[in-house]
């Protein structure tokens, strides 16, 4: 039997640990953090994250600023708002809440971003520093994720890795972490022939597709670490990842639980990419 891997508890680590540092930013440069929050238009989901990721700016002493627009707010206005976001030196992070309206072209809105503040870590410069493996922003969901896996205490040098999922958010910056963590990463997706076969043989899984409970338990390797990314609404209204946490549960190691393992690790360290985005700023490592 394996052991809940508790996001909810470590995010409050991470939090403790970015509240720390933006205290000591105060201190030493009198120095207040900003996060600038995008919100464009009534898409109900977009409000409930926005919402816990400003009760969280609030938690580490963070400012924050949210910019909420009506959804027929032209595209240009949205990029002249980012062009003086861009500009104000108490801004240290531009998030853009995805999804956007239809009219509203995504790739364009997160190009506009200047990559020192892009501390979603979309922005191409910022994936392709990740890509090249150079120091840049990371993307918080899969690098959250890597802070999970470090606390399981697992040596992923050399351990099969299976991520299933391909996106530019999760999937293929989750692969390139691990990649750079050295160990040996698959990446699967929806032609994907075998699935079950590559899970079969991952010490570490990554879920991420938006599939409920499509990892089936039996699938995985005993003594695994299962990483469930998926957030799915039941027509009841339940919420379910994308693996089957009880049978999962029995065979891995650690599996996080849905709710409460990778979602608060996602917001933690979008506060913890604030920070560091602040010190960069200042000049500091
Ligand atoms: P996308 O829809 O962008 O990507 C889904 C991926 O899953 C695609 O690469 C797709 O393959 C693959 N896929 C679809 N069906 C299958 C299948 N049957 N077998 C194998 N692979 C399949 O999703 P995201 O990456 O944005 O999100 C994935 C999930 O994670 C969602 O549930 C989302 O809500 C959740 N999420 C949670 C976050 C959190 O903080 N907790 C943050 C971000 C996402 P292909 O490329 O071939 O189409």
């Amino acid at each position: 039997m394996g052991r809940i891997l508790d996001g909810k508890a470590i995010a409050q680590r991470v939090r403790a640990e970015v509240r720390a540092g933006a205290v000591a930013l105060a201190e030493s440069h009198g120095l207040g953090v900003g996060l600038a929050v995008i919100r464009v238009g009534e898409d109900p989901a977009s409000a409930v994250y926005v919402r816990s990721k400003i009760r969280a700016c609030e938690e580490v002493s963070f400012r924050s600023i949210e910019h909420h627009v009506p959804a027929e707010t032209p595209e240009a206005e949205l990029v002249e708002l980012i062009g003086r976001l861009n500009q104000d030196p108490s801004v240290h992070g531009i998030l853009v809440q995805l999804p956007l309206p239809p009219h509203v072209d995504a790739d364009r809105l997160l190009l506009a971003v200047d990559p020192a503040k892009d501390v979603d870590g979309f922005h191409p410069l910022n994936a392709g520093r990740l890509l090249t493996g150079r120091p840049g922003v990371r993307a918080c969901t899969p690098f959250g994720i890597l802070r999970l896996l470090d606390e399981t205490g697992i040596d992923l040098p050399g351990r099969r890795a299976v991520v299933v999922g391909r996106s530019n958010i999760v999937g293929k910056p989750m692969a390139l972490l691990l990649l750079e963590r050295n160990a040996t990463v698959t990446v699967c997706h929806s032609r994907t022939r075998d699935l079950e076969g590559e899970i079969r043989r991952a010490d570490v899984v990554v879920a991420a597709v938006g599939r409920p409970e499509l990892v089936k338990g039996s699938w995985i390797k005993e003594g695994a670490v299962v990483i469930d990314v998926g957030m799915n609404r039941l027509p009841g209204g339940k919420l379910v990842g994308d693996v089957e946490f009880g049978p999962a549960l029995e065979r891995a190691a650690f599996v996080t639980p849905v709710p409460g393992g990778v979602g608060p690790m996602t917001v933690a360290t979008l506060m913890a990419n604030t920070l560091q985005a602040a010190r960069l700023a200042l000049g500091l490592g």
